[in-house]
């Protein structure tokens, strides 16, 4: 189903929660409560009315676009599959992803945008594909990620955007909320899917983090794909790299920390991919890959390979995948501190996500897409835009960049 919506003015608060309701022995003692019930009973079958008419906003699925600042409007054209009729034991799954955060969506042509709604829509359907047969979370978020990888309108994998030599190096990590186990890789240039040689190293080793040369290595013994550079160079990417060079010309400063994220440059970093998932079994994963940013220095490593800064899971918590700056994310530890605040401070997913974007991290930074243990959905970002999707079991599926827009794929579900 296809199906356009008026702007929508996004609210900085949805509640998660409905209201405890009054028990019926007070009931019984006073007719004024009893009154005011009946007015609470149809004011809830209002808004159960409403929020059919709105499906925008999934329950238990919550999107800010957060400046620090106002509420945003956005116009909502969303796509997705109809809701499944629910049975209270049906098993329950979840799943978020992201393909980066970024800035000036006005920079790509319509076609180049309805590539990447593409490519967002075919990861989200391989996702919820295996979720619907009981697939664990950890494979789930893996063989997602993958599927960015691969598609060359990403940054990450096939597509990475290019370092200040001209060359690609990826970063890849994953981690299973389930038992803690995780797995991470950086400055690999060989293999095919750094997301499976993180897998590799957290399946097949008694560590958690290779690098370099020595990774791609270990990727060999594993047998898993590699390919040459030609493979991960794409035009788009070098021709990217070009027009950065040249500016980088003119800069008197050119080595300055974040050109990248500045003017003309700031539409670059966009790509990274992520996911985060809830399994029918309520267990939870998180998966990030990157190229990391144009014109990174030779040898930097962003936060998503490091677990707690650009990925983390804890089925107690959360699973979050971030994007941005990711010396930002490093210094904040903003995956482990997300978690953090739910563990310690017992803030709600949403409070504890919202003052990670909006209260830690300067505007234009970044954005987090996270999912706790009982389904809810969490996105965020202080960035213009971020490529994400969104599906659940309950037949929530929706793909978009500024907004939830996005091709009618319903029919290929
Ligand atoms: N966080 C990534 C990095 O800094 C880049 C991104 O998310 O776009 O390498």
């Amino acid at each position: 189903m296809h199906r356009k919506l008026q702007p929508i003015a996004i609210p900085n608060a949805i509640p998660n929660e409905i209201p405890a309701r009054h028990s019926s022995s007070r009931l019984a003692q006073s007719p004024v409560r009893l009154t005011s019930l009946l007015a609470g009973m149809l004011a809830g079958l209002l808004i159960s009315l409403l929020s059919l008419a709105v499906p925008c906003y999934g329950q238990n699925s919550t999107e800010v676009q957060s400046t620090n600042v106002q509420s945003t409007e956005l116009t909502c054209t969303v796509t997705e599959s109809q809701p499944n009729p629910t049975t209270s034991n049906q098993p329950r799954w979840t799943i978020a992803i992201h393909g980066g955060a970024g800035g000036d969506l006005d920079r790509w042509t319509p076609a180049q945008r309805q590539i990447r709604l593409e490519g967002l829509a075919k990861a989200l359907r391989t996702g919820t594909q295996l979720l619907e047969k009981s697939a664990k979370a950890i494979d789930v978020v893996e063989a997602v990620v993958r599927v960015l990888e691969d598609d060359p309108n990403f940054n990450a994998g096939r597509g990475a955007v290019l370092n200040e030599i001209g060359e690609h190096s990826l970063d890849a990590s994953l981690m299973d909320g389930s038992d803690l186990s995780c797995g991470a890789v950086a400055n690999v240039r060989k293999s095919r899917n750094p997301i499976s040689l993180a897998r590799a190293v957290r399946d097949k080793t008694p560590h958690v983090f290779l690098v370099g040369e020595e990774a791609d290595a270990f990727g060999i013994q594993c047998q898993l794909p590699t390919e040459e550079s030609q493979y991960f160079k794409t035009q788009e990417q070098i021709e990217s790299w070009n027009e950065w060079k040249k500016r980088q010309a003119n800069k008197p400063q050119a080595t300055s920390r974040f050109d990248h994220d500045r003017g003309q440059d700031r539409l670059f970093y966009l790509g990274t991919v992520g996911c985060v998932a809830m399994d029918t079994q309520g267990n939870l994963a998180a998966a990030t890959s990157t190229g990391g940013l144009l014109g990174k220095k030779y040898g930097r490593i962003g936060d998503t390979p490091i677990i707690g800064a650009g990925t983390y899971a804890n089925n107690s918590t959360l699973a979050v995948s971030c994007t941005g700056v990711g010396e930002l994310f490093i210094r904040n530890h903003i995956a482990s501190a997300i978690s953090s605040r739910m563990e310690f401070l017992k803030e709600s997913l949403r409070d504890a996500a919202r003052h990670a974007i909006e209260k830690t991290l300067p505007k234009d930074s970044g954005g987090v897409i996270c999912v706790d243990a009982q389904g809810n959905i969490e996105t965020i970002y202080n960035t213009p835009i971020m490529a994400r999707g969104q599906a659940n079991s309950e037949g929530l599926f929706r793909v978009g960049l500024a907004d939830f827009a996005g091709p009618d794929d319903s029919s290929q579900r």
